[in-house]
């Protein structure tokens, strides 16, 4: 049974504060405000400055998590070459060396299979709710729901995502197999040599930060106070419960706190003395000018992993995965990987001039699911991170599932699987 009508009432007339201005704060503030609640975001630099800006605009339903079977031999082999998909500086980490090994212990079928199952609640009124955002908020943020595919040129590599469409759709998604005259088809501008796709048909694509920029305000406009460059820098505890926050420009009292801030939310729960081990795990992005013969729409290369997305003006080439710790510094040879690797597959990538390139932090929980719930001991603390390389596909259903946890205690899917007590 949920609240009471009058208790329901007291929450809305609360002040909530959600820390974090990238695409998981923003939905909750959004669908907190849309309830009627008092909202205030704090953001340190602007709205959408970090991951939520630069990443490769996926809307992925299915997506496979990070850690599953077969992938530690994979890893392992991948870890120490600056080049791979995947790459580990070695380094003396104690909490990256405990992450690392509840990681490999992740890479199991039931861990998979858990975090499956809460993929495909996740996915299930995704599509709805961009919809809801494209159609009646009218943000502009290139929206494509026209699916996109993952393209391959290795045979073992396609044999292998074939394997893995199975999986995918016994949990109900339209993974489709298709050869490669459908390919061309479909993208005429691939070069030679593609084997096969997977087609995600029931998936889609946009421009990230102006999503989360279009939600930021939407919120506003329901009444929730945004705060940009304005960076919390203390949480004020009393009785095992949170009373406000200090930032670096002023303080601010709260009756519930939401942290929501990517990547940096393991040192901001600290503060609370709350645990949330994660590893920030960095991407880079390279925007090009779109060649002459370009993509249609999305696709992912094949066992590279880079993702091309067609933006208005640009082509934006994603990827790579580096656990190198909380910083922003950009290896070139990671960025020259990406270009290099899509030139394999599509013609005029090396001779684009390029725009510009970037880097963001995936916040990344050992076991590959976001970590959704309330703080233990700290009663009025709320954490909402470790959304990995889906946060941007799954920031609609969070904000959702977040208001309906805070406001009716009871959330429309079982997050029973991302709550914190499991770390
Ligand atoms: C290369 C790359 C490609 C990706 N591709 C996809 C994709 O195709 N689809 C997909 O779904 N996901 C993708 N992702 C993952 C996605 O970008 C992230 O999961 C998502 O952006 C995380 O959102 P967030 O709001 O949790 O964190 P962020 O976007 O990092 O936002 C956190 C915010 O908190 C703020 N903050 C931190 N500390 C404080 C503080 N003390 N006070 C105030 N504010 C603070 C930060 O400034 C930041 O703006 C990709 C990521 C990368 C790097």
């Amino acid at each position: 049974m949920g609240p009471s009508k009058e208790m329901q009432a007291a929450v809305k007339n609360d002040h909530t504060i959600v820390v974090g201005g990238g695409a998981i704060g923003v939905c909750i503030a959004y669908f907190l405000a849309r309830r009627g609640c008092r909202v205030t975001l704090i953001e340190r630099d602007g709205i959408a400055a970090a991951a939520s800006s630069g990443n490769a605009g996926l809307i992925s339903l299915g997506h496979l998590p990070l850690p599953r079977p077969g992938l530690l031999t994979t890893s392992l082999r991948w870890m120490l070459d600056r080049t791979s998909p995947l790459y580990i500086p070695p380094r003396p980490d104690l909490p990256l060396l405990a992450w690392l090994i509840r990681f490999a212990r992740a890479c199991s079928t039931r861990q998979l299979r858990t975090s499956m199952e809460v993929i495909a609640a996740i996915s299930r009124s995704t599509i709805e709710l961009f919809d809801h955002f494209a159609e009646d908020l009218k943000i502009d943020f290139q929206y494509r729901p026209t699916g996109y595919m993952d393209v391959f040129r290795s045979k073992d590599a396609w044999n292998h995502a074939r394997r893995d469409a199975e999986y995918i759709r016994s949990f109900g998604f339209p993974e489709k197999e298709i050869g490669p005259d459908e390919v061309y088809r479909r993208e005429p501008a691939l070069l030679d040599g593609v084997v096969g796709a997977i087609a995600h048909e029931g998936s889609a694509f946009a421009e990230p930060a102006e999503f989360v920029r279009g939600v930021a305000d939407a919120a506003r406009a329901l009444g929730a106070v945004i705060m940009t460059d304005s960076e919390v820098r203390s949480i004020r505890t009393a009785n095992g419960a949170v009373s406000g926050v200090q930032t670096s420009t002023e303080s601010f009292g709260c009756d519930r706190l939401v942290l929501a801030a990517g990547a940096w939310t393991t040192s901001l729960a600290k503060l609370a003395g709350v645990r949330v081990p994660m590893q920030p795990a960095k991407g880079y992005h390279v925007n090009i000018t779109t060649p002459t013969e370009s993509l249609r729409s999305a696709c992912m290369l094949g066992d590279t992993y880079v993702i091309c997305t067609p933006i208005n003006g640009y082509l934006r080439l994603a990827g790579t995965l580096e656990l190198s710790g909380l910083n922003h510094n950009i290896r070139q040879e990671r960025v020259d990987m990406l270009i290099r690797q899509a030139a394999a597959y599509l013609p005029g990538i090396a001779e684009a001039p390029v725009i510009s390139q970037w880097c963001g932090l995936r916040p990344c929980t050992a076991d590959g699911l976001p970590a959704l719930g309330w703080a233990p001991r700290v009663r009025n603390l709320y954490v909402a991170t470790g959304h990995a390389m889906m946060g941007f596909w799954t920031s609609p259903m969070t904000g959702r599932v977040v208001s309906e946890h805070i406001l009716d205690d009871s959330p429309s899917i079982d997050i029973h699987a991302m709550r914190l007590e499991r770390f």
